[in-house]
């Protein structure tokens, strides 16, 4: 349950205090945000994020467990869609989920290579998919690691991306969020988020 998830400001106040840090107020940046390991189907937010394929007629990894949790109703809804575009994100209910929307975003095909347009798809994932959050009055989103499963976007560039389009994102729109879960599934991912929210999210 969402409630048993710490803010990102609860996990390092610990640290801080023996560090002889100031420990941030509520509602900074570093509130805004949770780091969180494990499935995001189990997730009670208001809207977890697929990494879809353009099809949105479900794949592997973390689209296959999103489909799988969800039930057949959410293939139903997004064969409805149309698909989507790379970088692009559209909206469904959630279904069998507690969450109670899925938003899907499509995220590029990176094979190892990162240029430009990799980068820039990647970033309008995260834009797209908080843009909807907003549009529906959400506060609070889960997003899993998009494009580095299968669609092999190399995770310290990935994460970096996510963290940084999403510290913008809140920064630019402070009423529109409460909460970002930032799901990773995988333990070299859990390292390489914990490591760079210290520095994202200081929050001074
Ligand atoms: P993509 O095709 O965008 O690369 P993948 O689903 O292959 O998407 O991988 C994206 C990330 O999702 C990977 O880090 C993978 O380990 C992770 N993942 C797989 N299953 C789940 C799940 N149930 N909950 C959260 N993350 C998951």
């Amino acid at each position: 349950p969402l409630e048993k998830i710490p803010t990102w400001r609860e996990e390092n106040r610990a640290n801080r205090k023996e560090e002889g840090k100031e420990v941030p107020g509520r509602g900074g940046l570093s509130d805004k945000v949770s780091l969180y390991k494990g499935d995001i189907t189990v997730l009670e937010v208001d809207a977890i994020v697929n990494a879809a394929n353009s099809s949105l007629l479900g794949g592997g990894g973390v689209d296959g467990c999103i489909h799988k949790a969800a039930g057949s109703c959410l293939y139903d809804e997004c064969h409805s869609l149309n698909g989507c575009d790379t970088g692009k994100a559209k909206i469904t209910c959630g279904y069998d989920l507690p969450a109670r929307y899925v938003i899907h975003t499509v995220g590029p095909v990176a094979r190892g290579h990162v240029s430009t347009t990799e980068t820039n798809d990647l970033t309008s994932c995260y834009q797209n998919s908080l843009r909807l959050v907003k549009e529906h009055g959400l506060s609070s989103v889960a997003f899993p690691c998009i494009s580095t499963g299968i669609y092999g976007f190399p995770n310290e560039p990935a994460a970096d991306i996510a963290l940084k389009t999403v510290k913008r994102w809140i920064e630019e729109n402070p009423d529109s969020i409460t909460l970002v879960i930032f799901c990773v599934f995988l333990e070299t991912d859990f390292n390489i988020y914990k490591k760079k929210m210290a520095a994202i999210f200081q929050d001074n």
